[in-house]
């Protein structure tokens, strides 16, 4: 039978045919960046249960090839212990390339230098070099004989790495698309960030946005103030929407309306929680893989899942040798998994 040819004809005013909408639309047929690099946060766990679970992030993720993994640092160093056995762990299990946060509020020069030493000791080539929020309690600042913030602590990890054999030390430092809430403005923000590069660090990875034209004005405010190192967006898949929305609050991240739509009723449904979530990340990194974005930083809290969907859709999936291993089952995550956000700063 022939096809009639008006097939594709719209039937509704306004409505475009198939052909103009599969022109318009640019995913899923935009051909992405070949090269996407992908790298992702942990933060330590506090029990031997969460050392396992940790480990079970960590096999189904290495598959992906990382470019580096990073385990945070609790505030004012108090979960120093915690993080140091979890890079260990990881450097042993995974053998990626493993970061250390290092925070300098709140502790002296001599706590935080034996830090440095331990990890470069340790086989720990990646500093991810922050200021860092005192604990509640504790004056939220340089202690005396601390190191006064982000871009002195750069400064030292540098002279003290510069004499030993690991010389080849990578420094990240962080950054705010939407400014850091205690900066004086966003320029003061921003030089400070150029402090931080010009201070030794190697680049910045972002704090956590849902908007991405903010993270894009950024970029192109940081190119204009002379920044040229590589700035990686922060992406945070929604794990669990109320958590996150509170964790936003304090890091003056926003959270825009449409996100309160999509995720606001779905307390009671982790199915569809999971699946919008990992359509939000994957359009956002999608978005800004377009805008010529190669390198992302997952802030997976722990949970493989949404991240590994997310860089699925990007491209980036376990080469075949390695994909007969732990692929993650988004239905595993129930309620109970997702009911809390750690304590520490988890990005
Ligand atoms: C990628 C990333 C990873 C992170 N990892 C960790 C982690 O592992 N552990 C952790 O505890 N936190 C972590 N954080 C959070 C970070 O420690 C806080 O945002 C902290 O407040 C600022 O650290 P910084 O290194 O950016 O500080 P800096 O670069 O020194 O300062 C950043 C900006 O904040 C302003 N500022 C900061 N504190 C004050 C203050 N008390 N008074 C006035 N102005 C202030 C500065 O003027 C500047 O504008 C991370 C953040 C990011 C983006």
């Amino acid at each position: 039978m022939s096809q009639p040819d008006n097939q594709n004809v719209p039937t509704h005013p306004g409505e475009i045919d198939a052909t103009q909408r599969l022109a318009r639309r640019p995913w899923p047929t935009t051909r992405l960046n070949p090269k996407i690099n992908v790298s992702f946060e942990f933060f330590p766990p506090a029990t031997e249960a969460g050392l396992a679970g940790l480990s079970r992030c960590a096999e189904v993720l290495a598959p992906l090839a990382p470019s580096f993994v990073s385990v945070t640092y609790g505030a004012g160093g108090s979960t120093q212990e915690r993080t140091k056995t979890a890079v260990a762990s990881l450097i042993k299990t995974t053998g990626l390339p493993v970061a250390g946060h290092l925070t300098c509020a709140g502790a002296t020069k001599e706590v935080v230098n034996e830090v440095i030493d331990h990890y470069a000791a340790g086989g720990v080539r990646h500093i991810v070099a922050l200021r860092g929020d005192a604990p509640a309690g504790m004056a939220d600042g340089a202690v005396d004989g601390g190191y006064a913030d982000a871009a002195e602590l750069v400064a030292a990890i540098r002279r003290r790495l510069e004499r030993s054999p690991s010389a080849n030390f990578e420094i990240s430092v962080a950054a705010y698309p939407e400014v850091h809430p205690k900066a004086v403005s966003p320029m003061a923000d921003m030089d400070n960030l150029k402090r931080k590069l010009d201070a030794g660090a190697d680049r910045a990875i972002t704090q956590f946005f849902f908007d991405t034209d903010v993270f894009l004005r950024f970029l192109d405010n940081a190119r204009s103030a002379g920044i040229t190192a590589p700035i990686v967006p922060g992406i945070m898949p929604v794990t669990n929407f109320k958590g996150i929305s509170g964790f936003a609050k304090r890091c003056g991240t926003n959270v825009p309306p449409w996100m309160h739509e999509l995720f606001g009723d779905l307390e009671d449904a982790p199915e569809m929680h999971q699946l919008v979530a990992a359509t939000v990340a994957a359009e956002q990194c999608r978005r800004l893989a377009e805008s010529g974005v190669s390198d992302f930083h997952f802030y997976t809290m722990n949970k493989p899942q949404l991240t590994a969907a997310t860089c699925r859709i990007l491209g980036v999936k376990p080469a075949p040798a390695a994909a007969g291993g732990s692929q993650p089952n988004m239905a595993e995550q129930g309620p109970a998994e997702q009911a809390h956000l750690p304590q520490e700063r988890v990005s």
